[in-house]
């Protein structure tokens, strides 16, 4: 081999000693609790599709529906050619929902989330002058966002930390930017002081809602409007992989923010527009999230949520492992050590279930874990399964 390769394959090498080499599992059927994952039907708790939608025929129909109207690729970035009524129409329903929490809010979409905070904390965060303090627990694309950034950075671990560092600050620009529900503990992040934070020291609050968007707040519209936040300091971004099912993300804001954005961001003018039918399937996704069936599948949620945290709490008080409290149906099973949550999670898959170990650097040193999620299509019967394979594992 080459000696251009030997560094890689002495740190892949190194990986492999500390348990850290991940691999992909390749389906064979679609986004559900029940899938066939390398041949083998199993039980996911896995996946992020919270609400269930990932599979749902309207949501099925609605994008074939897309593709007949407009065809498959977008052919250009939203400012030269790829910007369709469908991708309008998207915009102007999350704008629409936005405003539960955002005066006058318009909102942009963009192609994944990862995308959205590069181009949130890039474009809001662009000059020298400014400064973002960033949560500890901050999802990896802020992070990459916050290094992207020209502005001064600071992390903090708590409220009364952020407190010193905004009066410490005297950056004319400053952003507080957190995830609004924790990927990894599924725990909220504390909105309300944050925003009060925000107003004292007159910041702006970027919250991502990736996990809390279409599960949490009136008609499923998210953690601001859960938490009853009204400001227009407020920068919401929010994905539609997740509960919404589809693909994307969107941005919104205060209208002068969205148009510096759209002006200026630079993942958002130099990459192609997703496609239409994603935004026109979209539309049914929002539609199904805020009606009946999205209440149905929440209320299916919180139900087996309550089952699964009181029959995880005897089994983790044995074991010695933590188990969080969490606000949604993130519930993290936290085992500590790299090898043993792998032990775990592999005894889990001989037995039919997947749940994958969570290891640094994703979480922290010490608190490799177990992320059990769940889908409003889980049936009382599968938590059963879980709960009985967890003690059959040890
Ligand atoms: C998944 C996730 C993202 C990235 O969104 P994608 O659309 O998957 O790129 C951003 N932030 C958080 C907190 C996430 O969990």
């Amino acid at each position: 081999m080459s000696a251009l390769f030997d560094r890689y394959a002495q740190q892949l090498a190194e990986r492999a000693a500390q348990d850290l080499i991940r691999v992909r599992r390749v389906a064979a059927s679609p986004t559900a609790p029940r899938q066939v994952i390398d041949g083998v039907e199993k039980l996911l708790f896995c996946s992020n599709d919270y609400l269930g939608l990932a599979d749902h025929p309207e949501l099925i129909a609605a994008l074939q529906e897309g593709a007949a109207r407009w065809g498959v690729g977008s052919g250009a970035s939203h400012l030269i050619s790829g910007h369709s009524q469908a991708h309008e129409a998207l915009e102007a329903q999350l704008a629409r929902w936005a405003r539960d929490c955002i005066p006058d809010a318009r909102a942009l979409t963009l192609c994944t989330g990862y995308m959205a905070n590069l181009a949130l904390l890039t474009g809001l965060g662009d000059r020298e002058d400014a400064e973002l303090f960033s949560e500890r627990l901050n999802h990896a694309s802020l992070i990459d966002g916050a290094r992207l950034a020209r502005a001064r950075k600071s992390i903090y671990a708590d409220l009364d930390q952020l407190e010193g560092q905004l009066r410490a600050s005297t950056a004319p620009t400053k952003l507080i930017v957190t995830d609004a529900v924790f990927s990894m503990d599924g725990h909220l992040a504390p909105l309300r002081e944050l925003l009060a934070l925000a107003e004292r020291f007159d910041a702006l609050l970027l919250v991502d809602d990736a996990h809390g968007f279409g599960v949490l707040g009136p008609h499923g519209h998210g953690s601001l409007a859960h938490s009853g936040l009204r400001s227009e300091r407020l920068v919401w971004m929010g994905t539609l992989g997740k509960a919404a099912g589809v693909a994307g993300a969107f941005i919104a804001a205060h209208p002068t923010l969205i148009e510096w954005l759209l002006q200026t961001s630079r993942p958002t003018i130099f990459t192609t527009a997703s496609p239409p039918a994603l935004a026109h399937a979209l539309v049914t996704s929002l539609a199904l999230i805020e009606g009946e069936e999205g209440e149905r599948r929440r209320d299916q949620l919180d139900l087996l949520r309550a089952q699964l945290v009181d029959g995880l709490a005897p089994i983790a008080a044995a074991r010695g492992w933590q188990l969080p409290r969490s606000d949604t149906p993130i519930q993290p099973l936290i085992v500590g050590e790299n090898a043993a949550a792998l032990a775990l999670s592999a005894r889990l898959d001989a037995q039919g279930l997947r749940v994958p170990a969570i290891r640094p650097p994703t979480v922290p040193a010490g608190t490799a874990r177990l992320r059990i999620t769940l889908c409003a299509d889980h049936e009382a019967q599968e938590i059963d399964d879980l709960l009985a394979a967890l003690v059959a594992s040890t």
